[in-house]
């Protein structure tokens, strides 16, 4: 099909997604909510400028070099880009000592090799953030006898490592003054977790990971403190080691990949956890010394440089969709105006085929697989079908523009995010025009 052009719409203001049969009205519309946000929009220029000096900065500092991109195979000793990778990325974090490899392939893996690294049998887990990420149950042993896991799978449970969880408080906000007093003797290690994930609790803002760090350091000196940092990244201006954590990881294909990694993940922090980490992810007395880069260090590195740029681009995107949704009388959390932690963003719809609409606009919008139509199916650990939309350039990345939610009342999406503000932008407006078909329709 040829591509239709402005001239092809007559004599009105130029729309530049009349490609997309989106009406010039609501793209004006969304035009003047763009102008109404523009002190939101600086709030997080203001946040990525900070995040990307201190990134420039860093990577100068380790002395990247070109010659460092060619990497190496096998053990991959004495990989010079992959160890200045490292160095700027522990610089850029706060944290003595990172590792970032391709080989980690999820950040589920990243933040199980801390926890297999530090923990040893009687030793107590506690989470204070109430649950954990949902694919961190199976890691812990905490949901035996659920779902399909498999018994004696070697979770931290089945080596004798405890687990005990701080819930959070009704209005799912960290229960301060519970948590003030939860350490005990045998608490080796506590987990916060930054962002919501699945959950439609906040994400924990920056000052808040570093009010909890504090009243857990306050109970004991050495229990060590872990954040789940995945979703964070650069929403802020300060990185969980900064403010008194011990480790943190995270995923590649999230904020700080800059969405030209096309797998990894990282762990940063104090350099002899970091050590034990790398001791579980190859083995005890290899530890951090192997781990080829087979020819990625480049992406990884220029992704990093990205990352600050395209994790703002996502926070505006989101801010965007927030705004029109709240317009079109939806629910939202976080509210468009509010400061973000993460890079997520949920939305409340009022039915089923408002939720696939949405899902439907997500899908349309994306540069790649924009042909296909997502369709409800059965996810393992849900009662009812999910809809899940995705053209991503790297499978599952959720550093691009992607959406699911399951199809049962309150009819949540989850929608994560979007390299590039304009697609973000189409997919909005794509699930707007749906809906208002629908409307009319109906009347
Ligand atoms: C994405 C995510 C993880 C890890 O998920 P992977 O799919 O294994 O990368 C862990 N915790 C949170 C909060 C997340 O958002």
């Amino acid at each position: 099909m040829a591509l239709r052009t402005q001239s092809d719409y007559g004599d009105v203001p130029f729309n530049p997604y009349a490609y997309w049969d989106i009406d010039a009205d609501l793209t004006l519309e969304c035009e003047r909510m763009e102008r109404s946000l523009a002190e939101v929009f600086r709030r997080i220029e203001v946040t990525r400028e900070r995040n990307q000096t201190r990134v420039l900065a860093a990577l100068q500092n380790a002395r990247v070099s070109e010659s460092g991109f060619g990497g190496t195979t096998g053990y991959g000793y004495d990989d010079s880009g992959r160890d200045r990778l490292e160095e700027a990325f522990a610089q850029a974090f706060g944290a003595e000592k990172a590792l970032v490899r391709i080989s980690i392939s999820t950040g589920t893996q990243a933040i199980a090799a801390c926890l297999y690294g530090c923990l040893r049998p009687g030793d107590e887990l506690l989470s204070v953030i109430g649950s954990p990420y949902d694919t961190l149950h199976e890691v812990i042993g905490s949901n035996d006898g659920v779902g399909d896991r498999l018994p004696d799978s070697g979770s931290l449970r089945d080596f004798g490592v405890i687990y005990r969880e701080v819930p959070l408080t009704e209005e799912g906000k960290p229960d301060y003054e519970a948590i003030a007093t939860a350490v005990t003797e045998r608490t080796k290690m506590v987990l916060i977790q930054r962002s919501r994930g699945y959950s439609e609790r906040a994400s924990l803002r920056i000052t808040e990971v570093e009010r909890v760090a504090r009243l857990v350091r306050a109970q004991s000196e050495r229990v060590i403190i872990m954040v789940d940092n995945c979703y964070g990244e650069f929403t802020e201006t300060r990185e969980p080691c900064m403010v008194g954590a011990d480790l943190c990881a995270g995923s590649l294909i999230k904020n700080v990949g800059g969405g030209l990694a096309p797998s990894g993940g990282y762990i940063a922090g104090r350099e002899d956890l970091v050590e034990r980490a790398a001791a579980r992810l190859s083995a005890p007395g290899i530890g951090s010394h192997v781990g080829p880069s087979l020819g990625f260090n480049r992406l990884l590195t220029q992704g990093f440089f990205l990352a600050p740029h395209t994790t703002a681009e996502t926070l505006k995107g989101l801010t965007l969709a927030a705004a029109m949704f709240e317009r079109a009388g939806l629910s939202t959390v976080p509210r468009a105006d509010e400061v973000r932690g993460d890079t997520v963003q949920v939305m409340k719809f009022r039915d089923e085929s408002e939720l696939m609409a949405f899902c439907s606009g997500v899908q349309r919008s994306a540069a790649v697989d924009s042909f296909v139509s997502p369709v409800p199916a059965p996810m393992p650990g849900y009662e009812c079908d999910v809809i899940m939309a995705a053209g991503a350039f790297v499978q599952g990345a959720t550093v691009e523009l992607s959406a699911d939610g399951p199809l049962r009342p309150p009819y949540l999406a989850f929608m994560q995010g979007g390299l590039v503000y304009e697609q973000v932008k189409l997919a909005v407006l794509l699930t707007l025009q749906a809906i208002r078909e629908k409307q009319n329709d109906r009347d």
